[in-house]
């Protein structure tokens, strides 16, 4: 089907929005968009207002970076959480990936990226000087390095763990097993809830010392 001859500007335009989404191709957009086309009004309107309102108004809790509706989280407002853990992953997802095992009940810092110096991703573009304070200012006892295994990952988790050893504090890596090479948003709960119980000083991993 020619998607480039719609009978409508206004149809075309949300075609457009629509295939501008990850994984949506312009057929599927068109598809998507007759289908909005059908709903009633007020529904449409209400879907709308949804990702209007998600966008305005999600905010990024102001401790570990994660998003929430409120200033503080709900994690790090819980104080049946342990904050003497602080788990340090790349992005909301980790959270959410982790949350699932229910086998953590420490804190979370949420990095927001890589360093990637390809990507034009340094570590001042990373939420890692609000770590530093956090551990330096904190009743932190432990950081868990959290981040995926690929290239990228190693060379942040290596520069976290120099940077977090300056405080005296443990600082722990996943136990790596079948979820080595993968993201954490792949691995499955069991696998990720074992990595997590079962983590290890991050110096026994990487055989070197700060
Ligand atoms: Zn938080």
């Amino acid at each position: 089907m020619d998607t480039h001859s719609l009978p409508s500007k206004l149809l075309d335009t949300a075609v457009g929005e629509l295939a501008s989404l990850p994984g949506i191709g312009r057929k599927t957009a068109l598809r998507l968009a007759l289908h909005l086309l059908k709903q009633p009004a007020e529904q449409v309107n209400y879907f709308g207002n949804a990702i209007i309102a998600m966008r305005n108004e999600v905010k990024q809790c102001r401790v570990c970076c994660n998003i929430s509706d409120s200033d503080t989280c709900e994690i790090c407002a819980n104080p049946n959480r342990e904050s003497s853990t602080i788990c340090v992953v790349e992005n909301v997802q980790d959270v959410m990936s982790i949350e699932a095992t229910l086998q953590y009940n420490g804190l979370y810092h949420v990095l927001g990226g890589v360093i990637s110096p390809m990507d034009g991703i340094s570590p001042g573009d990373l939420n890692i000087a609000s770590l530093l304070e956090r551990v330096a200012a904190g009743d932190a006892k432990e950081a868990i390095i959290a981040i995926s295994t690929t290239m990228e990952g190693e060379t942040t988790a290596y520069y976290l763990y120099k940077k977090l050893s300056a405080y005296p504090i443990k600082i722990s890596a996943l136990a790596r097993g079948v979820e080595f090479g993968n993201e954490l948003e792949h691995t499955d709960e069991i696998t990720l809830g074992r990595s997590i119980k079962n983590r290890t000083p991050f110096e026994n991993l990487f055989g070197h010392k700060g």
